[in-house]
């Protein structure tokens, strides 16, 4: 199983960070290693000192595809779920500057939440698109969206990727993160709700 994670999707988070709005979608991979155990604490590795979270509508993968057209990629998942996309911003700013890969500011253990609720895409009226999703912490909501927000529609999304690499059943897709990302801290308890229902709790430790 991997995880194919969509950067730079909602255009006020990519400003938020001094990025240009891209004109096809970015994206790269976690290993399944970096899934954060269900009811485990999220621990701040030791070698960064800015771990952002990064709230992210996920979409799971229903059936391999390759180069599949995006008006055939609605066949391509069921379900949409919620999870976090743990950064470590410090890390992530050097590795941009010197032009390296982004894995260890993004690929490490526990640096993937995938909530353990999914729910049928089609069981919202007026369509999963607009079914607001939100992260709190501390209990006070830092981000919201609705997949609406998208900068590209996941149809869009599955389509690029599968170009490059074959889609298989199980794949996560973590879509992006709109704005209001920010630092983690040991104490901090961050939930992640999606249509008025909690998807996950994480707690934060040093
Ligand atoms: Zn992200």
């Amino acid at each position: 199983m991997k995880l194919i994670c969509i950067g730079r999707n909602y255009e006020e988070h990519a400003k938020e960070l001094g990025n240009a709005v891209p004109s096809e979608p970015l994206f790269f991979l976690k290993p399944d290693s970096a899934v954060l155990a269900h009811r485990h604490p999220f621990y701040i590795p030791q070698w960064t000192q800015d771990v952002h979270y990064e709230v992210e509508l996920l979409v799971r993968i229903n059936r391999n595809g390759k180069a599949v057209a995006p008006e055939f990629a609605h066949r391509y998942f069921d379900e949409i779920s919620l999870g976090i996309d743990f950064t470590a911003r410090d890390v992530q700013a050097q590795a941009k500057a010197k032009g390296h890969p982004w894995e260890k500011a993004k690929a490490f253990d526990g640096s993937a939440v995938i909530s353990r609720k999914w729910m049928d895409k089609q069981a919202f009226e007026g369509g999963w698109e607009k079914v607001p999703f939100a992260l709190r912490k501390n209990g006070d909501i830092v981000q919201s969206a609705t997949a609406e927000d998208m900068l590209f529609h996941v149809h869009d999304l599955i389509s690029h990727v599968s170009h490059y690499m074959t889609l298989k059943m199980g794949d996560v897709l973590f879509t992006g993160t709109p704005s209001g990302v920010g630092p983690v801290a040991p104490g901090d308890c961050l939930e992640g709700e999606l249509a008025d229902q909690t998807m996950f709790k994480v707690n934060v430790h040093g």
